[in-house]
């Protein structure tokens, strides 16, 4: 394993086909899920700004290795950003969350249940990655479509999220059998505008904006639904998802399940001032 020094060396490793390792919480137990630990890896700990997290009144950044404990507890008391806190201490143990940074959070292939992907979604945040020809800006929906091939030859550095939010809040189903990973997760945000904005993880392969729901939710008389009741209401009748079957849970179950987590969500929102 080499630590990189620079974000220059680290991209020059990844080309010559190093893994990057953050917190390695996912990629050290590859063998337990069967797969082949990578020959070479590359650290990015000792990179300098990465674990940084700044708050600014316009914008926020997250740098790539700021761990799920450190995440939780910046943003703890931020308004609007209450299920960044919410998904960073809700996820994993405390052991974990120490360690696992957001970066490989958002960078794991093929998991599924990862908690910060619909938080950063209703959130509409934007990526930045580091490639060899310049830095690049990606909204987070581009970036988990088109993930597998970005990450080929880039470093996710950043998180850029706009402060243009009332409210948020983050609800997710952990089953013990499931391991504790959640097997739905609903995310929840009110933006200064009024607008609701739904994202949902777990239940489908790649967490996903809620469009149906958003725009039943604005169709509602003074655009957004009268309570927490309602909005379950609503997600029941416009439940679009597909919902993966697993080892932990059923897919029907995933679905099943939505509306329970809409209505939590919705009740977190109006226990928050701003939309009452
Ligand atoms: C017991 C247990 C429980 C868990 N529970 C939860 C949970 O409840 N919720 C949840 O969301 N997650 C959970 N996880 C999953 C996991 O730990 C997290 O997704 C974690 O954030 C991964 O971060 P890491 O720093 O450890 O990543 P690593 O394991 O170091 O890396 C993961 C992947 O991302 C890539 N990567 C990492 N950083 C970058 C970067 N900056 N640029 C490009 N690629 C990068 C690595 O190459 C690797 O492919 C759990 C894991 C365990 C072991």
């Amino acid at each position: 394993m080499t630590v990189a020094g620079s974000i220059e060396e680290a991209l020059s490793a990844r080309r010559q086909g190093a893994a990057i390792l953050a917190g390695g919480t996912w990629l050290m137990r590859d063998p337990r899920r069967g797969q082949v630990l990578p020959k070479t890896l590359v650290s990015l700990h000792a990179l300098p700004g990465l674990a940084a997290i700044d708050i600014k009144a316009g914008h926020m950044t997250i740098g790539a290795a700021v761990t799920h404990e450190a995440l939780g507890r910046a943003f703890a008391g931020v308004v609007g950003f209450e299920a960044v806190v919410a998904a960073a201490v809700g996820a994993a143990n405390p052991a974990i969350r120490r360690v696992a940074t957001v970066g490989g959070n958002l960078c794991t292939q093929d998991f599924a249940a990862a908690d910060l992907l619909p938080v950063l979604l209703a959130m509409e945040a934007t990526v930045e990655l580091a490639a060899s020809d310049g830095p690049m800006f990606i909204p987070m929906a581009a970036f988990l479509a088109g993930r597998r091939v970005l990450l080929t030859d880039t470093i996710l550095i950043r998180v850029i999220l706009s402060r243009d939010l009332a409210a948020s809040a983050h609800a997710r189903l952990p089953l013990r059998r499931a391991g504790d990973y959640p097997v739905a997760i609903v995310s929840m945000v009110l933006t200064t505008e009024g607008r609701l904005r739904v994202a949902v993880g777990s239940v489908e392969d790649v967490a996903r904006r809620w469009d149906a729901l958003e725009n039943a939710f604005a169709a509602e008389p003074g655009g957004r639904p009268a309570g927490a009741e309602r909005a379950a209401a609503l997600a029941a009748a416009c439940n679009d998802f597909r919902g993966r079957d697993g080892i932990e849970a059923d897919g029907w179950y995933r679905r099943q399940v939505l509306p329970t987590l809409v209505r939590r969500s919705m009740e977190a929102l109006l226990s928050k001032e701003v939309i009452r």
